[in-house]
């Protein structure tokens, strides 16, 4: 069969783009959910190009040259139309906020896919119209760190304004602690390549309580909730490991309810309004606080435990919605599930995981994802940002779902040798 040229494919299925990097974990679900929809997927990989060329990928991208990327884009555009373009990963939200806005189609704007992207913007925004929010301050990396030791109070948060999963993320309870958590976050920082001079970092009030997440969709008429997942390990300090998630939600229906509509004011804050949200919340006496929020859905795997009408993924809703295709019900099904963020119990060469097959034989638990691969470094936090892979469960309620994921943990051994370091 002869390859028909891009320009002259037959159109009439709609088409979409995915904007992903190489690494993400979610591009299998994405393509079966767009091929489920009969609609024709065109991957914008965030790659150099000469590397794109060998792997014979369409759309090569840098996700970090925003102006070139959009211009690419737009070329692209003209040539046949995108009918969306769906970031699959955090890294792709501000590029697809500014691609589709460049194009028409409809999206978040870009000021506020930049907002959910910036820590520090993001906790001004929600100061400003209300949503209750831990104080904050924003200092300099070149401010004495003994100086902002004197201008916070205990116990606080020390945080970078731009990384994701937790990492930098240090609690400290005494300005000895503070000082110690500022001078590792720089380390992090500058190890990054951030220069001391232009980077700043945030100092907020610690909120305690219990912390869950909401998975929600922005649309038209607002916020319609997904799923909202409890967080049944304690999330203390002084680094914030994920762990465990199982939904639904164990909190009373009231709470459920006080949580939806401090996710909706937080969106409406930064200005989010188009497409999908995950939002981080604590609970205490004072009701729900905002963490965070970002214009994505739930990362890595986790999306494969929610399940909606019909047994449709995640990914499928999300497609839906940004093709404006019908919808089913927004609220996910089932009883109880699941699912493990495996933590990376200390630093070193993972060399091998044992006990998967024991783990994976434990009642209720539907699959075991080990995605480090062997012979790699793993860093745990707050220096690392990624897990060793993830465990899922389902079962008839959210407590046994949790159950079956502690003891299948159990009984998973981690070699990890130690990391010999070079001398200097
Ligand atoms: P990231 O975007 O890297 O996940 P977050 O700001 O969401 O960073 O912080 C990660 C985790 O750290 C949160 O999920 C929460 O458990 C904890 N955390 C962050 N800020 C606070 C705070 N002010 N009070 C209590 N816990 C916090």
């Amino acid at each position: 069969m002869t390859a028909v040229p891009e320009e002259i494919k037959p159109t009439g299925r709609k088409r979409l783009l995915l904007l992903m990097t190489p690494a993400t974990y979610r591009a299998g679900a994405y393509f079966d959910a767009a091929q489920h929809l009969d609609t024709e997927v065109i991957r914008g990989l965030d790659l150099p190009k000469a590397l794109a060329e060998e792997w014979g990928v369409q759309l090569a991208l840098d996700f970090a040259d925003i102006e070139t990327s959009v211009a690419t884009l737009k070329a692209a555009h003209a040539r046949q139309p995108f009918d969306a373009i769906v970031p699959v990963d955090d890294s792709a939200t501000i590029l697809a906020a500014r691609a589709n806005a460049a194009l028409g189609l409809p999206w978040n704007p870009p000021e506020a896919a930049e907002a959910a992207r910036d820590k520090g913007v993001m906790r001004r925004l929600m100061a400003a119209a209300g949503v209750p929010s831990p104080v904050f301050r924003r200092f300099s990396l070149t401010t004495d760190p003994h100086e902002i030791a004197r201008q916070v109070t205990y116990p606080c948060v020390v945080k970078p304004l731009r990384l994701s999963g937790s990492r930098g993320v240090i609690r400290a309870n005494s300005p000895d602690e503070l000082v110690a958590a500022v001078a590792r976050l720089e380390r992090i920082l500058l190890d990054d390549g951030n220069a001391r001079e232009t980077t700043d970092i945030l100092v907020e009030d610690f909120i305690p309580g219990v912390e869950v997440a909401l998975d929600g969709l922005l649309r038209e008429d607002g916020l319609h909730v997904l799923a909202i997942f409890d967080k049944p390990d304690p999330l203390d300090g002084p680094f914030f490991e994920e762990t465990i998630y199982t939904t639904p939600s164990r909190l009373p229906v009231k709470t459920q309810a006080a949580i939806a509509d401090c996710a909706g004011r937080a969106a409406a804050a930064i200005g989010l309004r188009d497409g999908p949200i995950h939002a981080e919340l604590r609970i205490n006496e004072h009701g729900p606080w905002m963490v965070e929020i970002a214009g994505r859905s739930i990362g890595g795997l986790c999306s494969t435990i929610l399940e909606f009408g019909a047994g449709m993924c995640l990914e499928e809703l999300l497609l839906r919605h940004a093709l404006r295709m019908e919808l089913p019900s927004l609220e996910s099904i089932g009883e109880g599930a699941g699912v493990m963020m495996i933590p990376i119990p200390k630093g070193g060469v993972l060399r091998a995981v044992h006990g998967v097959e024991e783990a994976e034989a434990v009642p209720n638990i539907t699959g075991i994802e080990i995605s480090i691969r062997p012979h790699t470094v793993v860093t745990p936090l707050p220096e690392g940002s990624s897990y060793l892979g993830f465990i899922f469960a389902r079962a008839e309620n959210p407590a046994a779902a949790e159950e079956a994921l502690r003891a299948a943990h159990g009984k998973l051994r981690f070699d990890i040798a130690p990391l010999l370091r070079m001398a200097r």
